[in-house]
């Protein structure tokens, strides 16, 4: 018998076509996640994959913990694995749900078969299974409409599976089946949430920091690279750009309008962020802007944000209250993070009174005695690209 990880595909399943493209995005990525834990061997057989061990002592438990945070997977099941007989399979539940019969009440044995070839009906061979766990532990009750634990056999191609059941993998698309994204990744709340949530919908994102020493310190930039680091056991292994914002801002500070502020730096940001888009073959931006929030985040002041620029902003969290925001962010681990309190480079400038129904021409206006792609340009030249390891697991 071997101990096993079956895993459940989501939504790829219903692609078409492109099945074969996404389940191969799909396992490219389990392969990446699970590198650091042993050699495994991972393929695909009727719409599940399968990821064997092939060594002794190695930790399930983590290997089960990393496979849930791959995208693309709705459950994960620690499975044994077992010759296709019944009374092999009896005892491979007999032995490996052992702890769980013991404590439960009340069971049901659940079979499918995916192999028809087996002699079997699925409701011969739980009965089969089922009335001879029931003698083995006697103190069980059978309840199939409502059991404490169901006992799930898997007839399958090469083998029989018995497990108890999955638990809830994290969704969404493969990463990578969607396209790739700069996402602009601040310290605080929100933009970790987004970048998470763009890479649930398939999409590679590459981070984009900006960093405005002394006005904000080391600690602050550290701050955003552990939040990659987290975030990468979902979107995959990231190096995050940073971008030299300060003389910018000190521009931005001697030549405009106090009110203006936020949005123009806001401009910045967008531009810059295209350009390291396009270097990068990305094909929109991501932030973690929501509706109402902040005086920046108006309909007009998003209007303005991003009209200096062709490429889609993507906002995840945009109609999103701040309670399910922080919910997430706690689920998937960057809340903690997050709430360290470094100072953010746009709350060094933010504006004593901010325009909140920004007019485009106005913006504009603001904007003509700087130099705009004079200074786009520098800040995209000095940007710095660290790599950022995978959060431990
Ligand atoms: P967050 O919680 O993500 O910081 P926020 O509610 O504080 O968002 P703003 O500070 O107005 O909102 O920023 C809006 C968005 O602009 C952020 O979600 C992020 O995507 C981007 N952004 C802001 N500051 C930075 C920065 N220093 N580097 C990269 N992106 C930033
Ligand atoms: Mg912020």
């Amino acid at each position: 018998m071997k101990d096993i990880l079956l895993l459940k595909q989501g939504e790829l399943i219903l692609k078409g076509l492109n099945k074969r493209r996404f389940e191969q995005k799909l396992i490219g990525n389990i392969k990446r996640r699970l590198r650091s834990l042993g050699p495994f061997r991972v393929y695909s057989a009727q719409s599940a994959i399968y990821v064997e061990p092939e060594d002794e002592g190695i930790n399930m438990d983590k290997a089960l913990e990393a496979m849930q945070k791959v995208f693309g997977i709705v459950s994960v099941s620690r499975a044994y694995s077992c010759p296709k007989d019944p009374d092999a399979v009896f005892e491979a539940a007999h032995d490996y749900l052992r702890e769980q019969l013991l404590a439960a009440h009340s069971f049901k044995v659940e079979s499918r078969r995916s192999d028809k070839r087996f002699p079997m009906t699925s409701i011969a061979l739980s009965q089969y299974v089922g009335g001879k766990l029931h003698n083995a532990y006697p103190h069980l009750r059978v309840d199939v409409h409502n059991p404490e634990l169901t006992v799930n056999v898997e007839i399958r191609e090469y083998s029989a599976y018995v497990h108890a059941g999955g638990l809830p993998g994290a969704g969404g698309l493969p990463v990578g089946t969607g396209g790739r994204a700069v996402s602009l990744l601040s310290g605080g709340i929100d933009s970790p949430v987004a970048t998470w949530m763009a890479a649930k919908r398939g999409i590679a994102v590459i981070p984009v920091h900006f960093f405005s020493f002394p006005y904000t310190s080391e600690q602050a930039k550290q701050k955003v690279l552990d939040l990659a680091s987290i975030l990468s056991p979902y979107c995959g292994k990231m190096a995050v750009e940073i971008v030299p914002f300060t003389r910018i801002q000190e521009e931005i500070r001697k030549h405009c309008p106090e009110k203006y502020f936020t949005l123009l730096m806001r401009r910045f940001m967008m531009r810059i962020s295209e350009k390291i888009a396009e270097r990068n073959g990305c094909k929109a931006l991501i932030t973690g802007e929501n509706l109402g929030q902040v005086a920046s985040q108006t309909m007009e002041a998003l209007a303005v944000t991003e009209e200096c620029i062709s490429l889609p902003v993507l906002r995840p969290l945009i109609c999103f209250d701040k309670g399910e925001i922080v919910s997430i962010a706690r689920k998937i681990g960057t809340y903690e993070t997050s709430i360290l309190p470094y100072e953010d480079c746009c709350t060094v400038f933010t504006p004593r009174h901010p325009k909140t129904k920004p007019r485009i021409e106005d913006v504009r206006q603001a904007e003509i005695p700087l130099d705009v792609s004079l200074l786009v340009d520098e800040a995209v030249e000095n940007t710095e690209r660290v790599d950022v390891p995978v959060w431990p697991l």
